[in-house]
Order: C-alpha cells, then sequence, then structure tokens
C-alpha cells in the first residue's frame, strides 16, 4: 500500500502568461515585416498606415472624434497633459493609489503632484478631492482608474465643471470598461489607454491617447513626432487647426509604428469578448475570496461595468510580518500574489511614499491603511475556470493557517 502523504495541492500556471497573439494579428505582422516599411509614415503614394487604422478603428470604438496612437500609455498621458496646456508649476490632482507611470508623466510636464485620498473601495475619496479641487490655481485632474476600479464618474464630473478641473483619465485597466454604461474614457477632455502586455490588448508595448478637442489632438499629434505628415492621419482635425501651432509645438517623438498597430487592430476586433472572459474568470473568483474568513474584496458599485483582468483584496491585518508570511506560503504553493504595502516598491506594485522625485508627498493616513494590506493579482485568460478554483483553494488554505482569527 502507498504511504499516505499529505502534499498540499499546489498550483504551476504562470501569473505573466498572457495568450499567444492570434493567427490573424500575426498573419498582419508578417505582412508588415515583409514589406519592410515598420515606420507609420513610410508608406507608398495613397497607402493608408495600419497604425492610421487603428487610430480610425479605436476613436470609433471610443465613440470619439480623434485617436493618437503612442509609444506607451505614459507618453501619451504627458502629451495629452502638454496638449491640454498644462505648464511647470501647475498643480495636478491625481489620485494616490496608482502606477508609477503616470505621476512620472506628471513630473515630465514639470507640474506639481496633488495626492488624493482613496477609501476602502480603492477609489478616489471624493472629500478629499472636493477640498483638494477648491485650492487656489488647481485646474487639472489625472484620474487614474487604477487596477480597473472606476469612482463614480456622475460625482467626478460634478466636482470638475464646479471648480473648473480639467480631467484627463488614465484608463490602462479600463479599456472596455464603462460606468453607467458610458464608455470609460468618454467623460475626461482626454484619456489614455495603454496596450502593454498585461493591458486589455498587448503589443509589448504602447498607448492610445482619444480626445474630442482639436487643438489638444493637433497638438499631441505634433508633439508625437509627426514630421509634418499629420495629413496622413485619419483620425486628426482639419489642416486649418494645425496651421496656427505647427512651428510651436516640439518634437518628443513618442510614435507607435505599424508592426504594433499590426497586431493591435485584430485585437480590437474581439476586445469586448476579451473582457466577459476576464469578468467570468474575476466574477468567480470573487466570490470565492469573499467566503474565506480573513479576507475581503471591497464591494462595487452596480453601475460599475469594470473589466476584472486582475483581483485586489484586503486582508485583515496590517502586520508586514503576518503579511509576508501569507504571500510567501502562497507563492511556495504557486499562487503569485503581491502586495501594496511593501515599503519598497517590488514588481507592479508602488506606493505613493516612494516618488521621491516630488518634494511636497503628503501624509494620507487612510491609503496608507488600505495600501499596508492590499493584495494584488493577475487574473491572465491561459488560466480557466478549475484554475481560478485551485488558487481560491490554496489562498483559502493559507489563510485559515496564517491570518489572525476574525475578533470575537
Ligand atoms: C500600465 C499602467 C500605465 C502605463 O502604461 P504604459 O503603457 O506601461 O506606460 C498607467 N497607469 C496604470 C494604472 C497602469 O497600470
Amino acid at each position: 500500500m502507498p504511504v499516505q502523504t499529505d502534499q498540499p495541492m499546489m498550483f504551476s500556471k504562470s501569473f505573466t502568461r498572457q495568450e499567444p497573439i492570434s493567427q490573424p494579428a500575426i498573419d498582419s505582422a508578417v505582412r508588415v515585416l515583409q514589406s519592410g516599411r515598420l515606420h507609420r509614415y513610410n508608406v507608398v503614394k495613397d497607402e493608408v498606415s495600419e497604425t492610421a487604422l487603428l487610430e480610425k478603428e479605436f476613436a470609433a470604438y471610443m465613440g470619439s472624434q480623434y485617436c493618437l496612437a503612442c509609444a506607451s500609455c505614459g507618453s501619451a498621458m504627458y502629451l495629452a497633459l502638454k496638449s491640454a496646456g498644462v505648464r511647470p508649476g501647475d498643480r495636478i490632482l491625481c489620485n494616490a493609489y496608482t502606477l508609477a507611470p503616470v505621476p512620472g508623466a506628471i513630473h515630465n510636464t514639470g507640474a506639481k503632484i496633488i495626492l488624493v485620498e482613496i477609501t476602502d473601495d480603492y477609489t478616489i475619496d471624493f472629500d478629499d478631492l472636493a477640498a483638494k479641487a477648491a485650492e487656489k490655481d488647481v485646474k487639472w485632474f489625472m484620474m487614474s482608474h487604477m487596477r480597473g476600479h472606476i469612482a463614480d464618474m456622475d460625482r467626478i464630473m460634478e466636482i470638475c465643471r464646479q471648480q473648473g478641473i480639467t480631467l484627463i483619465e488614465d484608463c490602462a485597466h479600463t479599456m472596455g470598461a464603462r460606468w453607467n454604461g458610458k464608455l470609460s474614457g468618454s467623460f475626461g477632455t482626454a484619456a489614455c489607454f495603454s496596450t502593454q502586455t498585461y493591458k486589455h490588448m498587448n503589443s509589448g508595448e504602447g498607448g492610445l491617447l482619444v480626445t474630442d478637442d482639436p487643438d489638444l489632438m493637433a497638438r499631441a499629434i505634433i508633439y508625437s513626432g509627426s514630421y509634418m505628415n499629420y495629413d496622413r492621419h485619419l483620425s486628426r482635425p482639419d489642416d486649418a487647426v494645425f496651421e496656427s501651432i505647427r512651428e510651436l509645438v516640439p518634437n518628443y517623438s513618442c510614435r507607435m509604428d505599424d508592426l504594433r498597430a499590426a497586431i493591435l487592430r485584430p485585437q480590437l476586433k474581439i476586445l469586448d469578448d476579451q473582457c466577459q472572459r476576464w469578468n467570468r474568470r474575476y466574477q468567480f473568483l470573487e466570490s470565492r475570496l469573499n467566503q474565506i474568513p480573513g479576507l475581503f474584496c471591497p464591494k462595487r458599485d452596480p453601475k460599475e461595468q469594470y473589466v476584472g483582468s486582475s483581483i485586489q483584496f484586503n486582508l485583515n491585518t496590517e502586520d508586514p510580518t503576518v503579511i509576508l508570511r501569507f504571500l510567501d506560503t502562497c507563492l511556495l504553493r504557486g499562487v503569485e500574489l503581491k502586495w501594496f504595502g511593501n515599503k519598497r516598491p517590488v514588481g507592479f506594485t508602488s506606493a505613493y511614499s516612494s516618488w521621491k522625485y516630488f518634494d511636497n508627498l503628503p501624509e494620507l493616513p487612510n491609503t496608507d491603511r488600505i495600501l499596508a494590506g492590499m493584495c494584488d493579482m493577475r487574473i491572465p485568460l491561459t488560466f480557466d475556470l478549475a484554475d481560478c478554483e485551485s488558487i481560491a483553494q490554496i489562498i483559502a488554505d493559507v489563510a485559515a493557517s496564517v491570518l489572525p482569527r476574525e475578533p470575537e
């Protein structure tokens, strides 16, 4: 008789493995490679580049007037801020729970960041936002829908209207998501999306900037490095809009190339289906995780039609020793979680206290408390529901052995 072993269940799939690029996208990339014409402006007469077509198609998807494809979401945010008129020394509101490229884009403009608290559901704190928006000389709000958590956009727009604030949205995790039926990224003056590998479309790196504002778009196109080929863009304002600014805006070279655009266009066609596939996994995991004592996913507003490409939850402790034991034990069993409470920024998590290149970082006790116990997990589409079940089971086992009991 075999010896009874009590080996704990292990999870062996990779949390960083996305689905392969589809065959139509590969075919389209091969066509670009065979042509030797990879630069967006390297087209023959009357030919339209893949990048110009992607811009047109993404603008149509968003219901926006204009779209510009950029090298990254970070560069799209930088161009959006500059093109909207942000000047060095301006003060820009930003939620304190976001990813490093967002403060980076603000820093790149020479503006000052005004960090705003978040609440227990990971979205921006309206009271803190309203108070800071009312301060003198605050004109801008770079709002990050971090990890896909969308605040009540009706209230956001109300505050922006009241205080005369221009809203720019960071939609790196909300491509395809909506608030009350309206697409995330269609609220602000401009919105920026990422096509970096871990986002909702994958071109390795890449970004998309959308707006309805012709002056903003004309400036962004020239800033991005149009070499005065702006007439080759399909999703752009009339030539007359460029005329007065074409020699006043420098070239920052932040363009997307045709190879990336070629693999993104087929992905845009299936974006909504992919979003539903993420949500089936997310909702399954969320219901399982919420049954585990000591751990909770905040309730989401029914008006928030999110895309669950990752999941966040808080532990019932802020004790770093316990949290590290929890994370390490999960990892030993193959479940890779990130932690926003780490004092040192690691991987894709970062706490605002590590953006030391700003000299005015505030104390934000609520955000500190929430981040201290916040875990984060990717949900790649290479996982199926059975994988999600195994993951939830492992987290439940580890939580039972490591986390403190609930208060009596
Ligand atoms: C990934 C990400 C970005 C930036 O994307 P890049 O394309 O890598 O520059 C911005 N904001 C958030 C919240 C992100 O997760």
